[in-house]
């Protein structure tokens, strides 16, 4: 893992001042919908002004905004009051009738199901994709093409994608790219910086980093900024200052905890990686894993979430083994300090290529307690799922 001190050093300093409380380290938490001018002119000048009614944002979205647009590098962040509500959103500023539109098929369930759902109601294509397909992209490419989304690594099953040869694809005919950058948290991969025009995140997950809110980012490019922000305005889409203010907080720490995540769940793979209840581990930073290279070449480390799967076993070996573990939670969402360990079902959301895994895949977030700790516990759980 690269140096990331200078994001550490950033994550403390910015988006501090809010104006309505000098002295204090953060920004006020703002409630208001009702914004006063002082006079008529600055009335009729409102629409230039930044802050004008609440659901345009207050001095706490406002901070959370502008920190997130420091992290990623981006002209602008829309805030979203969930990563779900920040994908329909990107997929909707960018929605015709008889446009076109390319998303990977190992993409974020729910993100699937926005595509099949709102934008084939609107009249948009949508056409899915190998996520390993590289410059092969072009093959699929149509004049009609309007968006490309990207997820990488890809939900469940972690495929890397070849970012750089994607978009010198789509770049040169105006193609506008989002990624879905939840997985490194803005901070081991930096897209907008590779061109890509959108860097969405749920920040329900390492930007928050306490499984206590919901929130979506869209760190975007000057080039559709506005557009994007237009559209948010448009579905109403705003973000309460408490929830903005948990999220600035714990953007604070990101940079820390990221470093923690890498390197426990790290350790964890490795320590799956060699045992014989496990077939294999999907975690690009293994060396063996097909995404390692290209994982080394874009990113700059690991979260905590990765895969594996499971030999062949019964169901009530798995649930023996699961029901008794003491650190690992069940249950959606990751990003947070725990660990949590759930099966999933990554061939139920496929059809351009196939998930034939050799026995139950697991998905691992690895949270910040001592790797050590956590290891005992899948140990201990191994000997359940190995027992009569
Ligand atoms: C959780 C998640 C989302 C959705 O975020 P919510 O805040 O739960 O709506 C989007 N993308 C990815 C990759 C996720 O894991």
């Amino acid at each position: 893992m690269q140096d990331t001190e200078a994001a550490e050093t950033l994550l403390c300093h910015v988006a501090r001042e809010s104006g309505a409380q000098p002295h204090a380290v953060n920004p006020s938490v703002v409630h208001a919908s009702t914004i006063l001018f002082p006079t008529l002119a600055a009335f009729e000048a409102r629409k230039s002004a930044r802050l004008r009614y609440g659901r345009r944002g207050t001095a706490t979205s406002f901070a959370l905004e502008d920190a997130v647009s420091a992290l990623e590098g981006a002209a602008g962040t829309v805030l979203a009051p969930s990563g779900a509500s920040a994908i329909a959103a990107a997929l909707l500023a960018f929605a015709e009738p008889g446009r076109h539109v390319l998303v990977p098929d190992n993409v974020y369930g729910p993100c699937r199901h926005g595509c099949e759902d709102l934008l084939r109601r609107f009249g948009v294509e949508v056409t899915y994709y190998d996520p390993v397909i590289g410059g092969g992209i072009a093959a699929l490419l149509r004049p009609e093409t309007r968006l490309i989304w990207l997820e990488s690594p890809g939900s469940q099953t972690f495929e890397v994608q070849d970012i750089p040869a994607i978009l010198a694809q789509t770049r040169p005919r105006g193609i506008v790219s989002v990624i879905d950058n939840t997985w490194s948290g803005g901070l081991f991969l930096k897209p907008l910086a590779m061109g890509v025009d959108i860097s969405l995140q749920a920040a329900t997950k390492y930007i928050s980093g306490h499984s206590d809110l919901m929130l979506g980012t869209l760190a975007c490019a000057a080039t559709v900024h506005d557009r994007v922000r237009a559209h948010a305005q448009r579905l109403g889409l705003c973000v309460g200052p408490d929830d903005a203010y948990l999220a600035l907080r714990g953007l604070r720490t990101l940079a820390v905890r990221m470093r923690q995540h890498h390197e426990t769940g790290l350790t964890l793979a490795a320590w799956l990686a060699a045992r014989p209840e496990v077939a294999r581990v999907m975690h690009p930073g293994l060396p063996d894993d097909p995404g390692h290279g290209l994982w080394r070449a874009q990113f700059t480390g690991a979260s905590g979430l990765f895969g594996f799967v499971l030999n062949p076993v019964e169901k009530p070996r798995l649930a023996a083994m699961m029901d008794g573990l003491r650190l690992f939670g069940m249950g959606s969402s990751w990003g947070g300090y725990e660990s949590l360990l759930i099966p999933t079902n990554p061939a139920a959301l496929r059809s351009a290529t196939r998930w034939a895994p050799e026995g139950q895949t697991m998905r691992l977030h690895a949270g910040l307690e001592r790797a050590e700790d956590l290891i005992a516990d899948l140990e201990q759980g191994f000997v359940r799922l190995g027992g009569e």
